[in-house]
């Protein structure tokens, strides 16, 4: 039973990142390698480590790959990776220095002995064979909602824990799980420069509005999506310089707080479905060709 509950677990946590980057732009830089109909995903997922090139996130989150990416070290002194086997603790050099930065910060929060990493990229980026769309670049993180109580888990260990699910109505609340701590953590993490956007549930998000006093210009950052009740996603802006990093346009003016009470609403009155609405459209794979170019020269490089 203990194992079955692990592998529902694991299970929601896989399907929590797919979806969220919808939005995402396309890479603008060139694209030479237009006959490539290689499939991305089973080449980058069988990369087992990092080029040995300069650093440089390429492309999007969702359609993106990186180079000279660094390992968040399996522990630290206020960090664990999770799910070693995946591999996929592997980022930007700015992005290894946020988690430790962040995870330094949770460890001043009662209860928190830091933080439970979750998946970051792949070795060398691009898409991945399960899991998440986005995570691409090197700039993404899921970090788990579980408050680490100690730092010595085994690889074992680490590979049968589950994380905690925060919600409570289908994400339009939270539960009694979620904490002051939390909304600590959420706000540290937004108010960090290189950050971009975070990922929560919305029922998270209206929790936060509801309860911030004073500033509240890091809510503009909290952006309410599927899923994510079991981990957070913070995702970073392309680092300052990278010519081969396409941001995602910025969220909207504001605190995002209305936004997020209609998604609550949504929720628990869900809207009659549009008769005129379009079929969904089928995903095809990325192949090489939709790529930035440099994925190829990365995915072949020492
Ligand atoms: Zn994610």
């Amino acid at each position: 039973m203990v194992r079955f509950v692990a592998v529902i677990a694991a299970l929601a946590l896989l399907a929590g990142c797919q979806t969220e980057s919808a939005s995402a732009p396309q890479a603008t830089v060139s694209t030479q390698n237009t006959n490539d109909t290689r499939i991305a995903k089973q080449l980058f997922g069988a990369a087992r480590v990092a080029s040995a090139q300069a650093s440089d996130a390429v492309g999007g989150y969702a359609l993106g790959c990186q180079a000279g990416a660094v390992q968040l070290p399996e522990t630290g002194p206020t960090w664990q990776a999770m799910r070693l086997s995946r591999n996929r603790n592997w980022a930007q050099p700015v992005t290894v220095d946020y988690v430790q930065d962040l995870s330094r910060f949770a460890a001043t929060l009662p209860g928190w002995e830091g933080l439970y990493v979750g998946d970051m990229s792949q070795p060398r980026g691009g898409p991945m064979l399960t899991g998440h769309r986005s995570h691409q670049s090197g700039l993404d993180i899921d970090i788990w909602m579980l408050p680490p109580d100690r730092l010595n888990l085994t690889a074992q260990e680490r590979e049968n824990i589950s994380s905690i699910s925060m919600r409570r109505a289908e994400g339009a609340y939270t539960n009694s799980k979620w904490s002051p701590q939390h909304e600590a953590l959420l706000k540290a993490a937004a108010s960090d420069p290189r950050v971009a956007r975070i990922f929560v549930f919305p029922g998270a998000k209206v929790a936060m509005c509801n309860n911030a006093t004073g500033d509240r210009s890091w809510l503009r950052k909290i952006r309410p999506w599927w899923g994510h009740h079991y981990h957070f996603h913070v995702r970073l802006n392309c680092p300052a310089g990278d010519r081969a990093c396409v941001d995602q346009a910025a969220p909207p003016p504001g605190d995002g707080c209305g936004d997020a009470q209609v998604w609550v609403n949504n929720i628990l009155n869900p809207p009659p479905p549009d008769p005129n609405a379009p079929p969904p459209k089928p995903r095809s794979e990325i192949t090489m060709a939709r790529l930035p170019a440099q994925c190829t020269t990365i995915l072949n490089a020492n």
